[in-house]
Order: C-alpha cells, then sequence, then structure tokens
C-alpha cells in the first residue's frame, strides 16, 4: 500500500533547502528583522510577478483583506458581496471592519462567484465585490469587473488560493482596486510561517495600507492613524523570494498533476471532475471533486493511505461565528450542495504519475462497487 498524503512539502523543500539556509543566513547576519530589504526586495518581486505596480508584504492573508477593506474606507452600514462557499476568512474580514457580508451564490460548475447573480444581491449599501479565486481557478473578472463599474463599486480580489492565474490573459491580483493574497505554507507560493500580501495599482492605497499596517505611522513615533501591526517579516520575506523563483515550475507540475487525474478520472459515473470556465485558468492550489458518495470514498481513500480533505465541510453562512447573520439552512443552496459532495484529492509538485495511477484506482474500484 502506497501513502499519499494530501500535501507534502517535502520534494519542494528539499530542492531548495540550501538557498533557503542562505536567506536565513542573511538575515540573521543583517541584524534587521523587520521591514528591512527583504521585504522590500520580496514586495518588488511579487508586484514584478503579479504584473502589478505595487505589492505590500503582510502578516497574513486575513489580515491583508481586512487592511483592503479599511483602506477602501468601507465600515459599518455597509454591504460587502462575497460567494457563499468561500473560506470563511474572506467573511471574517468583512466582519472586521463592521461591514454586512451578503452571500452571493457559486457557479455549480466553477465554484466560482457566479456573475448572473451579483446584480440581485446589489442594493444602495453595497460597496465591494469580493470575488475568491476558488481553488485556484480564476473568477469570470471581466464581467465582475464590468458589474462593479455599472454599479459605482470597489472590487477586492482575494487571491489566496491563486497565484499566477489568469482570465483573458490577465493575472488574478491585478483587476481589482486592492487584492489580497495569502502565502500560509500551503498556498500556492507559501512561506514557512504566516505570511500574506495585497498587491495594487494604486499608489494611494499601496501607502494607505503601508501605514495601516505599521502602527499608523509613516515615520517612527509618529502616529497619523489608528493603525495595526500587521508586517511581514524580514526572515519570511527571504523565503518567498526563494520559493518565488519556483513558482512558474511548481505551478506548471500542479497544472500536469491535474491533467493526469482527469486522464485516469474521465467518465467515471457519480464522480464529477473540475471544471475551468472559458477564458479562465486553473493552477489547481486544489484538486477537488464531487461525488454522492463522498464520506464513504474519503474512508474508503483513508483506509488505502490516501490523505483527503474537505474544503470546506461547513458554509460560512451556517458557522457559529456569523450566527448574527441570521441565517439558514437552504439559504445558499448551491453552497451546501457543493459542501455536501466536495473532496480535495493529493495534490502537490512533486507528487508521481504513479501515485495518482495508485489514487484514481482505488477511486474507480470503490465507485463502480
Ligand atoms: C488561506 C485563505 C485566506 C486567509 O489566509 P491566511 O494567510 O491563512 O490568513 C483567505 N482567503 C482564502 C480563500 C484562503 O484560502
Amino acid at each position: 500500500m502506497m501513502e499519499i498524503p494530501l500535501l507534502n512539502f517535502v520534494p519542494m523543500h528539499s530542492e531548495i533547502k540550501s538557498d533557503m539556509q542562505q536567506a536565513f543566513n542573511r538575515v540573521y547576519e543583517s541584524n534587521r528583522f523587520v521591514l528591512g530589504e527583504e521585504v522590500r526586495q520580496f514586495e518588488k518581486s511579487y508586484a514584478t510577478f503579479n504584473q502589478v505596480e505595487h505589492c505590500v508584504g503582510l502578516s497574513n492573508g486575513l489580515d491583508a483583506l481586512h487592511l483592503s477593506l479599511k483602506a477602501l474606507g468601507i465600515k459599518e452600514g455597509d454591504e460587502v458581496l462575497l460567494p457563499s462557499n468561500t473560506y470563511i476568512a474572506t467573511a471574517l474580514a468583512v466582519s472586521h471592519v463592521g461591514a454586512k457580508p451578503v452571500f452571493v451564490e457559486p457557479n455549480i460548475d466553477t465554484y466560482n462567484i457566479d456573475v448572473k447573480c451579483i446584480d440581485a444581491a446589489i442594493t444602495t449599501k453595497t460597496k465591494v465585490i469580493m470575488p475568491v479565486h476558488l481553488y485556484g481557478q480564476s473568477c469570470e473578472m471581466e464581467n465582475v469587473m464590468e458589474i462593479a463599474h455599472e454599479n459605482n463599486l470597489f472590487v477586492i480580489e482575494d487571491n489566496a488560493q491563486a497565484q499566477g492565474a489568469s482570465f483573458n490573459n490577465k493575472l488574478t491580483g491585478s483587476w481589482g482596486h486592492v487584492n489580497a493574497t495569502s502565502y500560509y505554507p500551503g498556498k500556492n507560493l507559501g512561506a514557512i510561517g504566516d505570511a500574506g500580501a495585497v498587491t495594487t495599482q494604486s499608489e494611494e492605497l499601496a501607502t494607505k495600507i503601508k501605514t495601516l499596517r505599521n502602527y499608523g505611522s509613516n515615520k517612527k513615533y509618529y502616529n497619523e492613524i489608528l493603525g495595526y501591526n500587521m508586517r511581514l517579516d524580514e526572515l519570511q520575506a527571504a523565503f518567498l523570494s526563494v520559493k518565488l523563483g519556483k513558482i512558474h515550475e511548481w505551478t506548471r507540475q500542479r497544472i500536469e498533476i491535474a491533467s493526469w487525474y482527469d486522464e485516469d478520472l474521465k467518465g467515471v459515473s457519480d464522480l464529477i471532475l473540475p471544471k475551468t470556465a472559458e477564458k479562465a485558468t486553473h493552477v489547481y492550489h486544489l484538486f477537488v471533486v464531487r461525488t454522492s458518495k463522498r464520506n464513504e470514498l474519503q474512508k474508503y481513500l483513508n483506509e488505502k493511505g490516501i490523505g483527503t480533505l474537505i474544503h470546506y465541510p461547513i458554509v460560512p453562512h451556517m458557522q457559529e461565528a456569523l450566527k448574527f447573520l441570521d441565517h439558514k439552512k437552504n439559504d445558499f443552496p448551491i453552497a451546501e450542495r457543493i459542501a455536501e459532495t466536495c473532496l480535495s484529492l493529493p495534490l502537490w509538485p512533486g507528487l508521481l504519475r504513479e501515485e495518482v495511477s495508485y489514487v484514481s484506482k482505488c477511486i474507480k474500484f470503490f465507485l463502480r462497487s
């Protein structure tokens, strides 16, 4: 029996071990640990990678979403549209600035916000649309931007899962007024601890977020606004610079591994494979399949040594933490259906063809018997 975890850092990390150790030594010897040359350098490289003017390094993805909203002046009384099947962080960030998260159902094929459902959710209080590029696939950003423009709304992309994906050849993280990403270790570009960033074309918003991340201060001990400590640290920036050099190769591998699953699993009954929208690309942060026998399949694969996870088992509108929104079961049936049937299969750069074949063989054996 093979042992195949959902995610395995070893192939990626062994490849870059000596570069990572050098990065550590560089920071250690510099004796500069907060907001120094490493953060500046990484911000510059990531902005180039993401084809935007500005990147501001932050403590994590949740804080990046939070400061994006804050920088746009979103506050109590405002409404923010977000998909009903997102990770909880998107909804938490909206709540943390005092605004109301308003859920919009996803498209059942792409799992991304259904652009046909956005209009109906817009009210006089709506200020922002927050599309989430879920599992690594870009949302249909041309439509999202058009709706935002017509209704005078801001767009904040949640690009935590889709670094390097694009829509009509324009990268995720470069469409919105300001966009958040996460470098949580398991993300496509992951630090070896917590980290995140915003990307934007706006110098004004970048400056505002730099002030907010550093105690509301641009000049030591002069505090202009009520800020936070939400800085990216030098060590994580140095590690991220090493890993950024690998992102194209690792993304290529993710896409290749997804194509192996597609090849092995196409046509299997009661198994829905990922679908990518026209003009969108998918960087396979996760390879998510759906089946009516999800719980049984997960249990079977576990017995066969195969790690899987459910992204996500509880939809945001049914979370205890968001009870104040007064939602009930069936308010967002598509999100609920995805939560009940989805299963993420092992996928990481370095996963071998024979390992994918083994996972696929086990899935086929289970669903056919
Ligand atoms: C990971 C993630 C976040 C939050 O990032 P952290 O760095 O863990 O705070 C936000 N949104 C989505 C969609 C994510 O996957």
